[in-house]
């Protein structure tokens, strides 16, 4: 076979412009934004009710569920099940019923447009009603040191990071059930794993806080704050400050996780929806906004339970909602439609 000649018009290819930004005409009748235990679950229920719904993932899948190592507390888990390995199983679940899930980050919704308008950084979408599944985000502490070592030697996920502590040492910080659940996981790594709480009682459950105390690997220091990470090009540990006596002392790490709470991840919903003062999504029981046919379920609407199971059972009840806003949607339309007068027919030409 002979040679090909292929011939480039490159003066062309520089000339173009950057990419129109994409907008989907079609009208869809739901839009999931977020992919954790809720989003997860609601794509499920939405995908039965043949709403065939579109899931937006944003950064990754499953959310913060999906950096627990060990789950063992989501119902039908005996053994119990990685974090991780049940969002996977929950969208295989959810797609299966005809749910399409795409990993599309959200950049922007317009909640005063019919139909709702969600922006991306690739198209835009528009939908007649929306769940809002954006779960929340690790809080930080805010002190020197935390932002220069993000990712070399400060972490806020021990399932992703604690295989780089093996045989070292390491400081968690939080009294709550991320941190002893993700000190316990760091032991299995790590040489030893301090606990640095700030009061001389931990929030954590009794069942998470036996097993800390049970772990010879785990110490804790009460009533304790850390006001700088300490290091050059590494961690090397934390200036702590006891609260009690004031006295200041360095304790040395290799690695700090930090587990100080969660934020809601409701920046694009500011003004558009109501939000409490934490900012978490105001919603009534059947999980309904201060928007008709916008829904919200999970962790970015619940600051009480914050359990796995707990998002996955307001998912459906948000997808449930859905599909009887649509429903009836669709059937007051119709009624509209039938009282509007018949067109009288178009004149004989001629
Ligand atoms: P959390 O329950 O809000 O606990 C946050 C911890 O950080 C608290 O101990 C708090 O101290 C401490 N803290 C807050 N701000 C601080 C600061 N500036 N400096 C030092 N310490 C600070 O958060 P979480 O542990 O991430 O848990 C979130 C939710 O997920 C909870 O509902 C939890 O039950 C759930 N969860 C459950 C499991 C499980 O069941 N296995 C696992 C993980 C998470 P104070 O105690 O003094 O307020």
């Amino acid at each position: 076979m002979g040679e090909m000649s292929v011939s480039l018009d490159l003066s062309r290819l520089q000339k173009a412009k950057p990419a129109e930004k994409r907008e989907e005409t079609q009208v869809r009748d739901l839009i999931i934004v977020g992919a954790g235990p809720a989003g997860l679950t609601a794509g499920l229920y939405a995908g039965r009710a043949q709403l065939h719904p579109l899931i937006l993932v944003g950064q990754s899948l499953g959310g913060q569920a999906a950096t627990t190592s060990e789950m063992e507390n989501y119902p039908g888990f005996p053994e119990g099940i990685g974090g991780m390995a049940l969002a996977q199983q929950m969208a295989d679940q959810a797609t299966r019923f005809g749910a399409e899930i795409l990993y599309e980050e959200v950049t922007g919704v317009d909640l005063s447009s019919d139909p709702f308008v969600v922006e991306t950084y690739g198209p835009s979408y528009k939908a007649k009603s929306l769940i809002i599944c954006t779960g929340t985000s690790p809080r930080k502490l805010g002190v020197p040191g935390e932002a220069r070592f993000i990712g070399h030697g400060v972490s806020f996920c021990a399932t992703c990071d604690g295989f780089f502590y093996k045989d070292k040492s390491v400081i968690v910080i939080g009294g709550g059930d991320s941190a002893v659940d993700e000190a316990l996981f760091l032991t299995r790594f790590a040489q030893e794993v301090t606990i640095i709480h700030r009061r001389d009682r931990l929030r954590a459950g009794a069942i998470l806080e036996q097993r800390a105390r049970d772990n010879p690997k785990i110490s804790f220091v009460w009533n304790t704050v850390v006001e700088e990470i300490l290091g050059e090009n590494a961690v090397r540990g934390v200036l702590a400050r006891n609260v009690k006596t004031d006295e200041t002392s360095t304790l040395e790490a290799d690695g700090v996780f930090i587990y100080v709470g969660l934020i809601p991840n409701t920046s694009l919903f500011k003004g558009q929806l109501e939000l409490n003062d934490a900012g978490y999504i105001v919603t009534d029981k059947r999980q309904r906004t201060s928007v008709p046919g916008v829904y919200a379920a999970g962790d970015v609407q619940d600051p009480w339970f914050r359990q796995t199971v707990v998002a996955a059972g307001a998912g459906a009840a948000a997808a449930i909602e859905a599909a009887r806003y649509l429903s009836e949607k669709a059937y007051e339309e119709e009624e509209a439609a039938a009282e509007q007068p018949e067109q009288p027919a178009a004149e004989p030409r001629g």
